[in-house]
C-alpha cells in the first residue's frame, strides 16, 4: 500500500479499510440532500456491516475529514455534527422549522474568497455560508 502524505486529497492512496470504504460510498451516494450525522451513517452501514461500532465510524469520519476527502459541519437545528462527500466550496440552507439541510451551489466562489482576502489583508482558508429560513415543505404544510 502506497502513502503519499504530500497529496491529502487522493483517497486512492490511502489504505481504504471495507469500513471506511462502505462509510464514504454511503456519503457519496446522496450528498447532495442528506447531509447525514454520524448516528445516521451508523445506521445506515451497519446493515451493510453488522460488526460496525459507532466508535469505528467516529473514527473513519474524522479520519476521512482529516484527510479532505469529507467535510464536517454543524449548523443545523440539533447541532449535531454532520457530513458530507461534496467538498467543493457551496453553501447550505437549513429550515428552522424541520432542520432540513440542502446544499447552495452559487458561481465563483473563489472571487469571493479572493476578495475577502483582499479586503482583510488575511489569507482565507475556507468560505461557510448558511442560510436559513423555512423549506418549501414547512410552507407549503402551513398554507
Ligand atoms: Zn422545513
Ligand atoms: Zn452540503
Amino acid at each position: 500500500m502506497l502513502y503519499d502524505y504530500n497529496c491529502p486529497r487522493s483517497p486512492m492512496l490511502y489504505k481504504m479499510t471495507k469500513q471506511r470504504t462502505a462509510i464514504l460510498s454511503f456519503l457519496r451516494s446522496q450528498h447532495a440532500h442528506a447531509h447525514p450525522s454520524a448516528e445516521e451513517i451508523y445506521t445506515a452501514v451497519k446493515k451493510a456491516i453488522p460488526s460496525m461500532s459507532l466508535g469505528t465510524v467516529y473514527r473513519n469520519l474524522s479520519f476521512l475529514r482529516d484527510k479532505g476527502i469529507i467535510e464536517e459541519f454543524s449548523f443545523g437545528k440539533d447541532k449535531k455534527m454532520r457530513y458530507e462527500a461534496f467538498v467543493e466550496t457551496h453553501a447550505h440552507f437549513t429550515c428552522e422549522k424541520c432542520g432540513t439541510v440542502e446544499d447552495v451551489r452559487f458561481a465563483r466562489p473563489d472571487l469571493f474568497i479572493a476578495a475577502c482576502g483582499k479586503t482583510l489583508d488575511h489569507e482565507i482558508h475556507k468560505l461557510n455560508i448558511s442560510c436559513k429560513g423555512i423549506c418549501r415543505n414547512c410552507m407549503k404544510a402551513s398554507s
